[in-house]
């Protein structure tokens, strides 16, 4: 099997080094780009199992380059944003991105969200099964049911509902518009706080049952329901 090949758009020198640096520290194979057009020809050229794209290019906007690949591709993106370009990252989110990381980042953080979306990766390939399991956690679609360490858990249609939104998406952060639209619906007002209390309900039936947290906040942006994998948790 030919080694994992990522594409890095970064138009900051500096910055690209260290990203490239790092990533060949790893092994992994990179390409780079410096602008958005070059992003979008390399990415319809090579085909990467992955792309890092910094959000402010001298180009095109990041979050277009994104709804360019977005068009024929799932590649997962992972976004690299100051942090003065706050709601830049969200919009890419909404756009398709996958995750993202804030400037200044440190090698860690870099490698974590890699491994997070190489596994993310890994299991959407094996999962197409009507059942979920993540941790003591299982999910019966077709039954709409749902289990923690054997037990059923009592979840009002709403709560279920986005339960299974989270874990369609396990190990990926959904922005608050995400989840209400995949959850109520496009026409439903965009409200964050009625999420965050719902959130809360669903947390606590969770949370309560495993002894762990399933759900991640980010706060401003969204939420990431984790993959409990005992032999690799990490935040
Ligand atoms: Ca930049």
């Amino acid at each position: 099997m030919k080694s994992f090949l990522i594409l890095v758009v970064e138009d900051d020198a500096p910055v690209r080094t260290l990203i490239t640096t790092t990533l060949k520290a790893r092994d992994y194979r990179y390409i780079t780009a410096g602008n958005g057009e070059a992003a979008v020809m390399q990415a319809a050229s090579y085909a990467p199992d992955m792309i890092l794209l910094d959000l402010g290019l001298p180009d095109l906007d990041g979050v277009e380059v994104i709804r360019r690949i977005r068009a024929w591709s799932n590649v997962p993106i992972i976004v690299i944003s100051a942090r003065s370009e706050d709601s830049d990252k969200i919009d890419a989110l909404d756009e398709g991105a996958d995750d993202y990381l804030v400037k200044p980042f440190s090698v860690d953080e870099l490698l974590a969200r890699l491994r997070v979306t190489q596994r993310r990766l890994a299991l959407m390939q094996g999962q197409q099964s009507a059942v979920f399991e993540n941790g003591d956690l299982k999910i019966d679609y077709a039954m709409r049911r749902a289990w923690l360490k054997e037990e059923e858990l009592h979840l009002t249609p709403i709560e279920y509902k986005l339960l299974c939104v989270l874990a369609q998406n396990v190990g990926k952060v959904l922005t608050h518009k995400y989840i209400t639209q995949h959850v109520w619906g496009s026409s439903w007002e965009h409200d964050t706080g009625s999420l965050r209390v719902y959130m809360a309900t669903l947390r606590r039936k969770l949370d309560a049952g495993a002894g762990q947290s399933f759900i991640q906040t980010h706060i401003g942006v969204g939420y990431r329901m984790l993959r409990m994998d005992p032999e690799h948790s990490e935040p």
